[in-house]
């Protein structure tokens, strides 16, 4: 276990909703230098600030200044993301012989929980010993899904500069749930990601259509693009000429995670040259959704005034496979009444 005894938590005002709602912003420090801000509309993530390879700290997650940049002008920054992670084709998926039918949101599909997912709704905040615990009720029915079910994600922040991020939902009826967070880092806390070099352990990933749907196929990585068994930058293979890199205009990839016989797989590892930042994923989760920010274009204003364009960060979400409820052959996501759905997620950073 690792240990948090220098964690302190502190809470201010960060804006209002339209319906006079306030929303905080709580700051999760430690005594190495980190620093996680998270406000409680959406479980956003504002910032992570960590120690370059000198010692000098940068903000190395995009997002917004205001609460008005994220009502506005989002694409998900630093938010968690429910009830089901990434697309479900066409909005629909059969449970216990019953069709259901989601919010179409994004081309042909359902995406990230619908129109109103859990990036979108006010979560109740608790300080405990282990973190920043956040409360959401989604009530039967929200966004097309059945039965009540009840979230509560922990954002802790260890001594050893590792965000842990520990997901916990419970059901009244059967249903189905893959939540993760959807931090864009950039190591570098500017320009691209392109020169970042990632690994992630993973020999196979699920290839997608042109909707970026996956086919069902669990492909070898090898031979293609996508191996990352070993460390490669982002932007060394990203522009081939390649059938799943064309689909999605980048990586946005679904990875199939090595099994390791222990609770956590180590999922990938980033490294940012210049400033020898490093991040290394830990997860319990089966699958790792790679986007290199392919949909950024330059059209949102961020953080000091800074405009997004292409692969200004990338994402590294931990989660069950996309759509996994139309594809027998991935993992579960199905949640039943009694069970408990979790899942844990370690950010460790360091610099070399
Ligand atoms: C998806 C992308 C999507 C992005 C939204 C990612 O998780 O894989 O396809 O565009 O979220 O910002």
């Amino acid at each position: 276990m690792t240990a948090i005894q220098t964690l302190r938590i502190t809470s201010e005002p960060f804006g209002t909703m339209p319906d006079g709602t306030e929303v905080l912003l709580f700051s999760l420090a430690n005594d190495r230098g980190m620093e996680v801000k998270v406000i409680n509309y959406g479980g956003i993530i504002t910032a992570i600030k960590v120690p370059d390879r000198n010692g000098d700290i940068a903000d190395v997650v995009l997002g917004h200044d205001s609460l008005d940049g994220y009502l506005n002008h989002s694409r998900y920054f630093g938010a968690l993301i429910g009830r089901h992670a990434n697309r479900i084709a066409r909005g629909k998926f059969l449970l216990n012989g019953v069709a259901y039918s989601l919010p179409i949101n994004s081309g042909p599909n359902h995406l990230h929980g619908g129109s109103q997912g859990f990036d979108k709704v006010i979560w109740t905040p608790n300080k405990t010993d282990n973190g920043l615990e956040l409360h959401y009720r989604s009530r039967d029915g929200e966004e097309g899904y059945p039965g009540n079910l009840d979230a509560i994600v922990t954002y802790g922040l260890a001594d050893e500069n590792e965000l842990r991020i520990e997901y916990r939902a419970t059901t009244d009826r059967d249903t189905i749930v893959n939540l993760t967070n959807h931090s864009y880092f950039n190591l570098a806390g500017g320009g691209t990601i392109l020169d970042h070099e990632v690994q992630i352990n993973a020999d196979a990933f699920t290839p997608i259509d042109e909707t970026l749907i996956p086919t069902g196929e669990i492909k070898c990585v090898q031979k293609t693009p996508m191996d990352f068994t070993s460390a490669t930058s982002i932007g060394a293979r990203i522009n081939e000429d390649d059938e799943q890199l064309r689909n999605a205009g980048g990586y946005d990839h679904n990875f199939v995670l090595r099994q390791e016989n222990s609770a956590f797989t180590s999922a990938a590892k980033v490294y940012e040259p210049k400033s020898g930042r490093v991040m290394e994923i830990l997860s319990t989760e089966p699958g790792l959704q790679f986007y290199s920010g392919n949909f950024l274009n330059g059209s949102i204003i961020g953080k000091a005034g800074r405009a997004y364009v292409k692969h200004s960060g990338c994402c590294l979400e931990t989660q069950h496979f996309p759509d996994s409820p139309n594809h027998p052959n991935f993992p579960s996501t199905v949640l039943k009444p009694g069970e408990e759905y979790q899942h844990t997620t370690l950010f460790r950073f360091s610099a070399e």
